[in-house]
């Protein structure tokens, strides 16, 4: 008899036998998707010096501070500075320079009169208002001062985090290696993608969808393809899978069906089981083990099982093996628009789709939602978790939901579940 346990406590255990890879050191050009195994230090101030953040002129706030309406103030242009050039001379009094966004302030300028504000005439302009000292700059470490820790070890590189290691010079950036990853579906019905129909078989869904899963966190791996219900020939399969990998995904087989083998594959193996029946529905039978420090996820062949199975258990554990200190998938709170009356002795996690809408989120089951439902996968957003009970959810009700596809992680996952 397998013993349940609740959906969070099997979570905790696979990430108390994940463990942090070592970094390695990559080229920026290379880093979206990766985490950070170094904080990111300024390295200078940003802005590096007193710029203009207008196109306009440089000018003394002084010379400014008689302009009215009645008595404008007239100044002198002695030359103008593009962003990337620099002003050779200091300012004297009225006189300004004409300055691009971007470009380094002349010396003795303390303000920047936008060229909207200004009237064109012979040999320069006219304000008919006064500037204050420092007005329409901007400053020299106003955005990062020099030393200072911008953002933590552990977060994942995005097009922004990008932006702001290239603005320091950082062509190469130290990042937590990625584990290497194997994929085995197994099932002696399992045809591949281009075959036609046969009698009492199916398409390999699992395989290709795991794919795609790791492929939106950036995590390459290998494909062992389809086997065939074998206890032998699985071994030896999965065996090396594992000599080559830090983590084995398998699909199929590890129910307690006559040919489901995962679990004596495992026993051979020598592997310690973590858990090999969770509190959730789909995917009750999903099972974790161990070898060492490599992780085997036996994910059910039910595809939405293996869908949930993968996003609740196999991905935190890769983003904490990258050193990533953010690994929950993200989860908000919405309003069930449409009744979910089945009643569950598990937490459910219903394939579903979320919409704002004026009165705030609400999400709806995404139609069919047995655990061997693949459409449902392809039209939901999120998963709605439904806490075990003797009834239903009623439409109206507040409800958790987890956001698929997100690249941005959060540092805790859902405790009541
Ligand atoms: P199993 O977990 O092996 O008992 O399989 C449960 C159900 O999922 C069965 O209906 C299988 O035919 C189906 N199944 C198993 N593997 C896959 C797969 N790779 N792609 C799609 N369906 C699968
Ligand atoms: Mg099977």
């Amino acid at each position: 008899m397998r013993k349940p346990i609740p959906v969070n406590e099997a979570v905790t255990l696979v990430m108390d036998h994940s463990s942090k890879l070592q970094s390695e050191e990559i080229r920026l050009d290379d880093a979206y998707g990766r985490i950070l195994a170094e904080p990111i230090i300024a390295r200078h101030d940003v802005p590096p010096f007193d710029r203009s953040p207008y196109d306009g002129y440089a000018i003394r706030a002084i010379d400014s501070i008689d302009a009215t309406e009645q008595t404008p103030v007239h100044f002198n242009v002695i030359g103008d500075i593009g962003a990337g050039h620099i002003g050779e001379q200091a300012i004297r009094a009225f006189e300004a320079y004409r300055i691009m966004t971007g470009a380094l302030l002349p010396e003795n300028a303390d303000a920047v009169v936008m060229l909207e504000d200004t009237t064109e005439i012979d040999e320069g302009f006219s304000i008919t208002k006064s500037f204050q000292p420092n007005e329409n700059i901007s400053f020299q470490g106003e955005d990062a001062k020099k030393g200072e820790e911008l953002i933590e070890a552990g977060t994942i590189i995005h097009p922004g985090t990008i932006a702001l290691l290239a603005t320091f010079g950082y062509g190469k950036v130290r990042v937590g290696r990625r584990p290497k990853v194997s994929i085995i579906a197994t099932g002696t019905e399992l045809l591949d993608v281009e075959d036609d129909l046969q009698p009492g078989k199916i398409r390999n869904s699992n395989g290709p969808m795991l794919q795609g899963q790791l492929e939106r966190m950036h995590i390459p791996f290998q494909s062992f393809g389809m086997m065939e219900d074998d206890l032998d020939a699985c071994t030896k399969i999965v065996e090396t899978a594992l000599n080559e990998s830090d983590i084995v995904i398998t699909t199929g087989g590890v129910s307690v069906g006559d040919y489901d083998y995962l679990p004596a594959i495992y026993e051979r193996l020598g592997a310690k089981v973590l858990f090999d029946k969770v509190m959730m529905r789909p995917g009750s039978v999903t099972t974790v083990a161990v070898v060492g420090n490599k992780l085997l996820f036996g994910l059910s062949g039910n595809p939405s099982a293996c869908f949930t199975g993968f996003e609740l258990f196999t991905r935190p554990a890769l983003i904490k093996m990258m050193g990533g200190t953010e690994p929950f998938v993200p989860h908000m709170k919405a309003t069930l628009a449409e009744d979910f009356l089945k009643a569950n002795p598990f937490t459910r996690f219903v394939r579903a789709i979320w919409n704002m809408e004026a009165d705030g989120p609400k999400v709806i089951p995404a139609g069919f939602n047995k655990s061997n439902a693949v459409s449902s996968i392809a039209r939901g957003n999120c998963l709605i978790v439904l806490p075990k009970g003797t009834e239903g959810y009623r439409a109206g009700t507040e409800v958790d939901i987890l956001l698929l596809g997100e690249e941005q992680g959060v540092g805790s996952f859902l405790s009541e579940i």
